[in-house]
């Protein structure tokens, strides 16, 4: 399938760009190859200015990227200017404490010096989906291009021209030519670049699904891989301490990027003394809310990514449905063109249905009530994902140690799971490995290298080893 721009919010095809073949692809590595070799040697402060300045200028041309966004996956503007807001952040944080970061580390040693030092390794392919169409590529390729690596980045295919803005983004800011390449190609070429001997490293944001593929391919060919792939994120009610709060924040949890968010909040687990009060607050807000045009500042709604990703999310809705989930709110197709979908709540959602295990990417909350705490922590851990999670309660230490016990990544306290650019970001389970942002992120595709310097003439040289 080629790239195609098809406006979600009326399922109108735009505009078609070709994929490139295999050979094209291989002159694409070769050429990011021969860019890392004049990059690596590129003062860091330099490279990371460079970065910074993307920041810059995605900032100064705000409108025209969020429009950009708006268009191709349906992201209400307004939330589409968020985007193009944290991503210049991201881009602007690595420029500015990317090469802190990096710097080398001492090891005391009795005899002689040891030090660690941080080196890129070489040409890296990123695998981006399209939900946060600039987040998830900059939280890639900003630190990579710091530490010296360079970037080939595969794009999602519903959105070509974002791709497209993006490498004319970083050639404006400075990256020279093949230093990070667009590169538009199928999923079935990705097996391709992994295999090709330059490529040193692949990262993919994506489904479960892509990211099995990617880590095999990966894994054969003893290439590196960070995997940040989906996520069914529990959302835990304690007690109806400042119910409004949690229920609005609730809501902007499952609803905002009209769900399709990987830390969105996903399973509503509460409390059974405050389910009621809970989601009578959740469909009101649910209820209320206005789908509509996605560049209509009234509109709190927008349509799905596709017109696929609709048919998909109705089909997992219907599988609970027929057997014998209970419809709160919502539950149909939004009357209109495009790809919408109510805002929806399932209640009494069992394990025989997909929706109990299934991410559920749009705007489909799932509640459930629970007798006590740890029946709570059982549910938000009978799940083969473990991204991110929150816990709302008065009591922070109480909700702290419940925290501790939920398998996954990242757990916010009195928040959604949410994402700057100092916090790490990443999961276990069938969540994916390794992690992206803050200092962490910038050392997931270094040589951590150890130098080792002993005095000549005295001291014995350390036993060989391995
Ligand atoms: P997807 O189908 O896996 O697509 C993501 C990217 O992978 C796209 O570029 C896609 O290319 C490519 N791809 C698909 N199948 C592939 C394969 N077999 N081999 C290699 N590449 C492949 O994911 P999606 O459904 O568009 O995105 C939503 C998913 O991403 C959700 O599960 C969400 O939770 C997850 N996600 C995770 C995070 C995180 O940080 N953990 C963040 C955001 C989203 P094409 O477009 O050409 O198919």
């Amino acid at each position: 399938m080629a790239y195609a721009t098809v406006n979600p919010a009326s399922n109108t095809q735009i505009k078609v760009f070709e994929s490139v073949s295999n050979d094209e692809l291989d002159s694409a590595i070769e050429r990011a190859n021969t860019a890392y070799l004049g990059w690596r040697e590129r003062p860091v402060e330099e490279r990371a200015a460079a970065v910074a300045r993307a920041g810059e200028l995605m900032l100064e041309r705000k409108d025209e990227f969020a429009r950009t966004i708006t268009l191709e996956m349906g992201k209400r503007f307004v939330e589409a200017q968020g985007e193009v807001d944290l991503s210049a952040a991201i881009l602007k944080y690595y420029g500015q404490n990317g090469p802190g970061f990096l710097h080398g580390e001492r090891i005391e040693e009795r005899t002689g010096e040891a030090e660690i030092i941080y080196q890129p390794i070489g040409v890296l392919l990123g695998v981006e989906p399209w939900n946060f169409p600039l987040y998830q590529v900059v939280r890639f390729a900003a630190p990579n291009l710091v530490l010296g690596n360079t970037v080939l980045l595969k794009h999602a295919n519903i959105c070509p021209q974002n791709a497209l803005l993006l490498s004319e983004l970083f050639s404006d800011a400075g990256v020279p030519d093949g230093a990070y390449t667009n590169l538009f190609i199928e999923a079935s070429q990705v097996a391709h670049a992994i295999e090709h001997p330059l490529v040193r490293g692949a990262s993919l944001t994506g489904s479960e699904q892509a990211g099995a593929s990617v880590g095999e391919i990966a894994g054969r060919n003893l290439k590196k891989v960070v995997l940040e792939l989906g996520g069914n994120d529990p959302f835990i009610v304690l007690d109806a301490e400042n119910l409004e709060r949690t229920v609005r924040l609730a809501t902007q949890g499952r609803l905002a990027n009209t769900g399709q968010s990987c830390v969105a909040a996903k399973r509503f687990i509460v409390l059974e003394d405050v389910y009621d009060s809970f989601v009578a607050g959740l469909s009101q807000a649910f209820a209320g809310v206005t789908p509509g045009d996605p560049m209509d500042p009234a509109t709190t709604l927008g349509p799905l990514s596709s017109e696929r990703a609709a048919k998909d999310l109705m089909g997992q809705v219907k599988d609970a449905v027929d057997k014998g989930a209970t419809v709160v709110v919502g539950g149909q197709r939004v009357d209109r063109a495009g790809a919408y979908v109510q805002a929806t709540i399932l209640a009494d959602v069992t394990p025989q249905m997909r929706a109990y295990h299934e991410e559920l990417f749009g705007p489909v909350a799932v509640v459930y009530k629970v007798k006590d705490e740890d029946a709570a922590v059982a549910l938000a851990n009978d799940s083969p994902y473990g991204l991110g999670g929150s816990v709302f309660c008065a009591d922070e230490a109480r909700a702290h140690r419940l925290a501790e016990r939920i398998e996954s990544g990242m757990v916010w306290i009195n928040a959604p799971t949410g994402s700057s650019p100092e916090l790490p970001f990443g999961g276990v389970k069938r969540s994916g490995f390794g992690r992206e942002l803050s200092s962490h992120a910038i050392k997931e595709f270094a040589n951590m290298k150890l130098i080792r310097t002993l005095p000549t003439g005295k001291g014995a040289p350390a036993k060989a080893a391995g």
